[in-house]
C-alpha cells in the first residue's frame, strides 16, 4: 500500500470551495480557505483526494507518494534489447 501526503499552499487558495466539493470527506472550508483534515492519506482515498487536487483552479494542491515509490511496482532490469552479433 502507499500511502500520500498531501500539501496544500494556503495563502494562495482563492477559497472556490472546489476541493470540498470533489472530496468532502478530507476537504473543507474554513474562514474562505481550503484545509484538509489528514495531510497523510492511502490508496483508498487517493482517486477522491486526487480529484480535490485537479479540480483546484490554482492548483495549489499537490499529492505525492511518501517515500517517492512510484504506484506500480516492477523491476527496470528487464530490458530487451536485441542487438545482433
Ligand atoms: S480548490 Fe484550490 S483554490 Fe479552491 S478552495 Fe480548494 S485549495 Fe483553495
Amino acid at each position: 500500500m502507499t500511502i500520500y501526503v498531501i500539501t496544500l499552499d494556503t495563502e494562495n487558495c482563492i477559497g472556490c470551495g472546489q476541493c470540498e466539493l470533489e472530496c468532502p470527506d478530507n476537504w473543507k472550508m474554513v474562514d474562505g480557505k481550503a484545509k484538509f483534515e489528514k495531510a497523510e492519506i492511502d490508496d483508498s482515498a487517493y482517486e477522491s483526494n486526487k480529484k480535490a487536487a485537479d479540480s483546484c483552479p490554482v492548483t495549489v494542491i499537490k499529492i505525492e507518494a511518501k517515500d517517492g515509490a512510484a504506484p506500480s511496482s516492477g523491476d527496470s532490469s528487464d530490458e530487451d534489447a536485441g542487438e545482433g552479433a
